[in-house]
């Protein structure tokens, strides 16, 4: 069946972490900035059915969806450059694809077939792919295969977007090959070997790249992309040079420059004109992130700081409110070890909590609440974030060795405990409170303030929850309730007075922070950050 969408695949070679998400974020941006629409897949082809029980270490943040789904953090890249919310199906595993083949063979739906990788599995690829295009009816599909060409895993769903390729039409299609040209001091050239290889690799998939994307350190020369051209047997203009910039939204503008738009809308027929895009409001973003003054360093204490994509939507987060508000945000990543020198703190503006799992970490995180209480250091608590703050202000109010029971399951004060849905669940891959609830705002506070709204949704991914048992006294103690679940059962965002910011939010708000739409939340903290710099 051909659909009226286009696709665009975009595969890597040479080596990984070479940006290829935001790569193909910002194509989809140049393609938005023709008033076409685009949504995105991003195929991760290891087995885990989704990212939920993935390591942060290991693949980076888990960005949850609006449906609730633990996705790549890609798809954080694809909702902000392309500012659209995606569904969990923009992210398709090899554990969902086995998943569901082998369901349906249990079910009898092959009955008497042999049942293969071709053509069940690539099948079942397609229509994956497919359902995303006739379920969002875009004008584009922009899907990234994870990995390197090359990869074992990755083999069926290359084979399956070739088949794609031939069933759609090579006007409806196109592959982007996203590559690496290294810099060899010693011998003072870039080497486009790399290149070739991977290129070659990919056309042994009997899959020809339509455009080359080079990433490089430093601006690659006409000469060389001639070279990567003929050899690769890509368009000369269709070798797309993309070096380091200082910021990776400046990247749109990067392929804009080399015409990487007017090359796709010709190649696949967009049916747009080739000068008929605006990227004007983006300009704009990238322009106000440049912001150099006043600078505010922000410490975000966390046990995944040795990698800091671990974090990736809260960097973003800040840096979209910093430019929202006219400042520069400078993050230091502080490891929360067993507990945490306060002098490490000194030269901290303000603090972020971020969420996480597992007692590793809790009492420097629990250090770092009693010194932003003690010291008026503005606090921002996000999940796990708000949950250390409420039992550490537990235990300056006289609950000793007040905890949660994600810790501690005998403590004399469980202030934090595990929801009563989630106690029944022995599953752990997407079982938590996932996705996006409402959020009642309490009139008159901080949160009600920033949002300027009386209901909000954001989403969440948690089993732990302020319990109820203590919200009176708490409140009592001083504790503000500015945030609850539309029942009033679930406490969802908790602030203190007589303090220049703290505030902690059950749910993880920057999932919904775009660079053109900073979000309330994290605006209203670096605002507090900035004035309490007077
Ligand atoms: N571990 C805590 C819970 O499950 C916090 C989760 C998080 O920070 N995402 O409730």
């Amino acid at each position: 069946m051909v659909g009226l969408a286009k696709y665009i695949f975009v595969t890597g070679g040479v080596v990984s972490s070479i940006g290829k998400g935001i790569t193909a974020a910002s194509i989809g941006r140049i393609l938005r900035s023709y008033g076409l629409e685009v949504t995105a897949i991003k195929i991760d082809p290891y087995l885990n059915w989704d990212s939920g029980t993935l390591n942060p270490y290991q693949h980076g943040e888990v960005f949850v969806t609006r449906d609730g789904m633990e996705t790549d953090l890609d798809l954080g890249h694809y909702e902000r450059f392309l500012d659209v919310n995606l569904s969990g199906e923009s992210n398709i595993t090899t554990g969902k694809v086995y998943m569901s083949v082998i369901t349906k063979e249990r079910k009898g739906s092959y009955l008497g077939s042999c049942v293969q990788i071709i053509p069940h599995i690539t099948d079942e690829i397609k229509q994956m792919v497919r359902k995303m295009a006739n379920k969002t009816q875009a004008d584009v599909v922009l899907v990234e295969v994870g990995g390197t060409v090359g990869d074992i895993e990755s083999q069926p769903f290359l084979e399956a977007l070739r088949q794609l390729r031939n069933e759609e039409g090579h006007d409806n299609v196109m592959f982007v090959h996203v590559t690496y040209v290294p810099y060899l001091k010693a011998a003072g050239e870039f080497k486009t070997k790399p290149t070739q290889h991977s290129t070659k690799e990919l056309r042994s998939t009997g899959i020809n790249p339509d455009m080359i994307i080079c990433r490089s350190e430093m601006p690659i020369d006409a000469p060389l992309k001639k070279k990567i051209a003929h050899f690769c047997d890509v368009e000369p203009h269709a070798v797309i040079n993309c070096p380091d910039v200082s910021s990776i939204y400046e990247v749109p503008l990067v392929l804009d420059r080399e015409n990487v738009g007017k090359y796709i809308i010709k190649r696949i027929k967009l049916g747009v004109e080739e000068d008929s895009h605006d990227l004007s409001e983006w300009k704009t973003i990238v322009e106000s992130l440049k912001k150099a003054e006043p600078t505010i360093t922000v410490g975000i204490i966390g046990k995944y700081v040795e990698l800091e994509d671990s974090y990736i939507s809260i960097r973003e987060s800040l840096k979209h409110a910093a430019a929202h508000v006219g400042a520069k945000v400078e993050i230091e990543y502080i490891s929360a070890e067993d507990s945490i020198n306060t002098e490490k703190l000194k030269n901290l503006d303000s603090i972020l909590i971020p969420g996480g799992f597992g007692e590793r970490g809790i009492s420097g995180k629990l250090d770092a609440v009693r010194y932003s209480i003690k010291n008026n250091v503005p606090l921002f608590g996000i999940c796990l974030g708000m949950q250390c703050m409420v039992i550490e202000f537990a235990r300056m109010h006289g609950f000793d060795n007040a905890h949660s029971t994600e810790f501690n399951q005998k403590t004399a004060y469980p202030v934090i405990d595990m929801m009563e849905e989630q106690k029944k669940i022995k599953d752990m891959g997407g079982t938590m409170r996932l996705g996006s609830y409402d959020c009642n705002l309490k009139e008159g506070t901080m949160a009600q303030e920033a949002y300027a709204e009386e209901m909000v949704e954001e989403r969440h991914r948690h089993r732990f929850e302020l319990n109820n048992e203590y919200r009176e006294i708490l409140e009592e103690k001083g504790l503000i309730i500015s945030g609850t679940s539309p029942d009033d059962f679930l406490v969802e965002i908790v602030e203190l007075n007589d303090h220049p910011w703290f505030l902690g939010c059950q749910f993880h708000p920057e999932f919904k922070s775009r660079p053109n739409r900073a979000h309330p939340i994290f605006v209203s903290f670096v605002q507090a950050t900035v004035d309490n710099l007077k």
